[in-house]
């Protein structure tokens, strides 16, 4: 049996890259995008009503982490990587039809287009559906989880200052907000647990058309040391 789905939209999100995407929406609050919606749903009257609600929940599609042999056992990143879980009982992206969901803020409704705060979605991705936000039915406060019982610690992050300067900059050319969306990413350590890093090595990622590039001066500190914007 199977049945076939399309996506409703396209996310154009502030994640060019896998790396460094926190592992949950509304960790980063600084993270945006925007949702284009593909016809018929870009026609105004899909989005009607809308406006009146502040989160909505995206189901979308891992389309790079989309696998043809089911998975029964995954080993989550939260983890080390080095313990094994049933599938069901994890959010990774190892799925078995690839399905994703996140709740996500609304910040603006236009026909055609959401515009979203604190994703935790790649560039790219095909959304599915969306629904909006139900807090009566959707916060269980009697809710617990042994396996991610709380958000992952934060780890201290300093700036050099070239690379707070540019960061500025970088926020003022897009209208975007560079500097938290850095700090918010990079303290959720988005190093491979496996890896002790030294002083020498170097890390980078691309926020919008940024090349963000860091060290660890010592365990559990990162030290920004670029934001320049990528070749064209
Ligand atoms: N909140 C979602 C959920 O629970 O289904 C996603 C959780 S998953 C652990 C979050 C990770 O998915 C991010 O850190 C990012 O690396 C990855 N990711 C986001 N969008 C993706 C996409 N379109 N394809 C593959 N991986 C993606």
């Amino acid at each position: 049996m199977s049945y076939r789905v399309s996506p409703v939209g396209i996310l154009r999100s502030c994640f060019k890259e896998k790396f460094a995407i926190p592992r949950q929406p509304q960790l980063a609050p600084a993270a945006r995008g925007v949702l284009e919606l593909l016809p018929p749903f870009d026609d105004g009257s899909a989005v009607a009503g809308l406006e009146q609600v502040s989160h909505v929940w995206l189901l979308f599609l891992f389309h790079q982490a989309l696998e043809d042999k089911p998975r029964l056992k995954v080993r989550p990143p939260r983890l080390g990587g080095n313990r094994a879980l049933g599938v069901f009982a994890t959010r990774a992206t190892h799925r078995p039809n690839g399905i994703g969901q996140s709740v996500v803020k609304l910040e603006k409704v236009e026909p055609g287009r959401l515009h979203l705060s604190g994703i935790d979605l790649l560039d790219g991705t095909p959304v599915l559906d969306i629904k909006p936000y139900v807090p009566y039915a959707d916060i269980v406060s009697d809710a617990h989880n042994a396996i991610a019982d709380a958000p992952p610690p934060a780890i201290a992050l300093e700036w050099s200052d070239t690379a707070l300067l540019q960061a500025r900059e970088q926020a003022q050319r897009l209208g975007e907000p560079v500097v938290e969306l850095i700090e918010q990413c990079l303290a959720q350590d988005p190093r491979p647990a496996y890896q002790t890093p030294t002083p020498e090595r170097r890390y980078g990622v691309q926020f919008w058309d940024l090349q963000v590039r860091w060290h660890y001066p010592q365990v559990g500190c990162i030290r920004v040391l670029e934001v320049v914007r990528e070749a064209a």
